[in-house]
């Protein structure tokens, strides 16, 4: 295929549509393998075919008319011929209507009458009306039947199939002759019963027609092994060559030391002064934790020790924190930046939205602000929505070093932005952030690699992470601190409202908080917002005397900070939103969440609102309520969902049932190149293949790092800058 750097127009509509869906080289080209496939290897007489058969036979065409009721179609009348012992046709009488809606001239020429045909399709109709079939693919009856199945290419508008066919068979032929399947799995290596590359691929784009329609199509068959077995290795070594790249850079020790030559320097001085020596010459993670209102828990301290190992060295951290909802991943992100401004770097934390982003930064300036400022140094925010004049303050304390912390949104990551010695970053719900904004900050220090900490509340199932993030280190925080009580969940219909509300009031007489959350349908945020606005008047009438807020995706940011102020100091009783509040916000006296058209969220979107409450001592209780719409009835995989929320509270084991409606493809926003890399192989059948390939990644790339290379730019080409990030 041409990769040729003609304008794209003057590609026709196929081409363009085969470039739109990556299909460039001849390598992708044939590594672009059949949905299913259809027998055309074979003839059925209509006359013994029953109604919805999907058939293929022979005629003679009787008569060609376009008519134009009820709308314009060629109607053609076929007569059935079959082949007689002495291989001549013989007319077999069995009539058929034929009828096309779109149709070239080309097509009319076929089916002149007189012609003898081969036709291919749904048989409808019999009895005293006749058989008909609507658009059957059409053939010469002189065309030769194909030998093997015919196969059925994932495909997308403006590429037909034919034109697809032909162009990944070309590209099979090419790569076949110029051996680009040669094998790059020694033969030790290779699992008993592995189909050599070449034969696989081949085998898939024309099965023997022996061979059994279901092992194709559950992918059972060798030829499929063979391809899962490929790409989950290809993904093996792709994520062990970036874990390897990323090994080879420079970081800065983070091993705390500077404060040590602090601490000298500041005992010296308080020699001199005589006073406070024993606070003053701690470290600030050790003042950090005495101020600390509470004691670590157990998991907590566990992946404190991991990251700090991690921290001392000279090579980046590239680290995912998980921990369910509340389980206190911020103290944990506190402490692995006290330690890098310990040691004299610069920390950054990132949130995915600006109140989020504010919450951590009170939080943070509220523990580590006393402790910096004693060493002259800052906590800096910033954000888009900041003014001119405070950024630009921001901005420069940033870059004279002076902010040992600086916690924002995605401004953090603008070209503006310049650390002097950045050694640490810290992002938070690190599933938000798309690829390029993760890349974007990385190429931020020249000569030092800052170590990376990610955080995230929807913790990776087992198998994905051995093959999405087996390039990562995991900690994970699977235990929650003492005294949550845990959270009862209730799932209902929206007719009971009234009910819905009493219980609101019954918790606010005992001086807890409320949310209730709306849903955010992004195309249609006129919808949403009239939802939220009537439920917002609805409550407001029914609970007089009480605040009930409004926050929505639309107001302008100052005003929403100033509903979350009141919300979070206990100003507001109530606070209706939509699902801005997902993520990270912290107020404990809230004890009752309620989720309208809890239908039509997802699992985790759900599990990550549920852990809105319950984050006190006060019993807490979420409310799903969903609507039936006018079907009366939910669908399946909605009701999977809520049931799973009512069952079970642990994050874990959401994810694995998220995982299991909606498959690995959705599971990850962020790593779309990285789902889109496992085309064939499903973890849920397919675990020995990745163990397979786990084990032999490194053996291939340190003994045969050739092949290995080879192995990977086969399957994945210009995809592999995308790991890295
Ligand atoms: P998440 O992991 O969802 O980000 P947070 O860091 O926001 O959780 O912590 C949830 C709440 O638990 C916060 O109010 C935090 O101060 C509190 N917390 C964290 N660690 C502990 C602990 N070891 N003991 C008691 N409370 C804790
Ligand atoms: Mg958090």
């Amino acid at each position: 295929m041409a990769t040729s750097d003609k304008s794209k127009s003057t590609l026709s509509v196929p081409q363009k549509a085969l470039m739109k869906m990556g299909l460039l080289r001849d390598i992708d080209l044939a590594l672009h393998l059949p949905l299913r496939y259809e027998d055309e290897t074979k003839l059925k007489s209509l006359a013994l075919s029953r109604e919805g058969e999907n058939i293929q036979f022979l005629a003679v065409v009787k008569s060609i008319d376009v008519a134009f009721k009820p709308r314009r179609q060629l109607v053609v009348q076929v007569e059935e011929i079959i082949v007689s012992s002495e291989s001549s046709l013989v007319t077999a009488g069995e009539l058929c209507t034929i009828r096309f809606f779109n149709f070239y001239p080309s097509l009319q020429k076929t089916l002149a009458a007189g012609q003898r045909v081969r036709l291919r399709g749904e048989v409808r109709g019999g009895g005293l009306m006749g058989k008909t079939m609507m658009h059957p693919s059409v053939h010469s009856a002189q065309t030769p039947l194909p030998e093997v199945l015919t196969p059925v290419y994932p495909t997308t508008a403006g590429l037909p199939q034919a034109y697809l066919r032909r162009a990944v068979l070309t590209g099979l032929d090419r790569c076949v002759r110029l051996g680009a399947f040669s094998e790059t799995i020694p033969q030790t290596f290779a699992a008993p019963g592995l189909w050599p590359l070449s034969k696989a691929v081949q085998f898939l784009h024309e099965p023997d027609p022996s061979v059994s329609v279901y092992e194709l199509e559950d992918k059972s068959h060798p030829a499929w092994q063979r391809l899962k077995a490929e790409e989950l290795l290809a993904q093996q070594i792709s994520q062990l060559i970036a874990k390897r790249e990323r090994l080879e850079l420079r970081a800065p020790k983070l091993d705390g030391s500077l404060s040590l030559d602090l601490m000298r320097e500041e005992l010296k001085n308080d020699a001199l002064i005589g006073t406070q020596a024993d606070i003053s010459i701690a470290s600030i993670t050790k003042q950090l934790l005495e101020i600390l209102p509470f004691k670590l828990t157990n998991a907590q301290s566990r992946v404190v020790q991991e990251i700090l190992v991690d921290l001392k060295k000279d090579t980046p951290m590239y680290r995912l924190l998980q921990g369910d909802v509340g389980s206190g991943k911020t103290v944990v992100a506190a402490i692995a930046a006290t330690q890098c401004i310990d040691s004299g770097f610069q920390c950054v934390l990132m949130a995915p939205t600006e109140i989020l982003a504010e919450q951590h930064f009170k939080k943070l300036v509220g523990w580590l602000s006393p402790l910096l400022e004693k060493r002259g140094l800052c906590v800096a925010w910033l954000s888009g929505s900041q003014k001119k004049k405070e950024r630009q303050a921001m901005l420069e304390v940033t870059q004279t070093g002076q902010a040992a912390l600086v916690v924002g949104t995605h401004a953090v990551i603008q070209d503006q932005v310049k650390f002097k010695s950045l050694g640490l970053v810290l992002i938070d719900e690190q599933h938000r952030f798309g690829v390029a904004q993760r890349l974007a900050l990385k190429d931020k220090l020249i000569d030092l690699e800052p170590h990376l900490l990610m955080m995230s509340a929807t913790p990776i199932p087992r198998t994905l992470a051995m093959s999405y993030y087996a390039d990562l280190d995991v900690s994970t925080i699977d235990e929650l601190p003492p005294g949550r009580t845990p959270v009862i969940t209730k799932v209902i219909t929206d007719q009971r409202r009234a009910q819905v509300i009493s219980r609101i009031e019954a918790q606010l007489q005992l001086g807890r908080q409320v949310y209730w959350v709306c849903p955010l349908i992004e195309e249609s945020e006129a919808i949403d917002l009239t939802n939220a606005t009537q439920t917002h008047q609805l409550l407001r009438d029914s609970l007089p005397g009480v605040v009930v807020g409004l926050l929505h995706s639309k107001m302008p940011i100052i005003e929403k900070k100033e509903v979350m102020k009141a919300f979070t100091e206990g100003k507001m009783g109530v606070l209706v939103s939509t699902t801005v509040i997902e993520v990270g916000v912290d107020v404990p006296n809230a004890s009752l969440m309620v989720i309208e058209h809890a239908e039509r969220f997802g699992l985790s979107q759900l599990h990550q609102l549920r852990g809105r409450v319950g984050r006190g001592a006060a019993a807490s209780a979420c409310v799903l309520m969903y609507s039936s719409g006018e079907s009366g009835k939910l669908s399946q995989t909605a009701r999977d969902r809520l049931r799973a929320m009512a069952e079970t509270q642990d994050g874990f084991e959401i994810a694995r049932r998220d995982l299991e409606i909606r498959g690995p493809g959705e599971f990850f926003g962020a790593r779309q190149s990285g789902t889109a890399m496992l085309r064939f192989a499903d973890l849920s059948t397919d675990q020995k293949w990745l163990d397979w390939a786990r084990n032999l990644a490194p053996i291939l790339l340190d003994q045969f790092p050739t092949l290995a290379h080879q192995h990977v730019s086969r399957w994945l080409g210009n995809k592999l800058e995308y790991l890295k990030a």
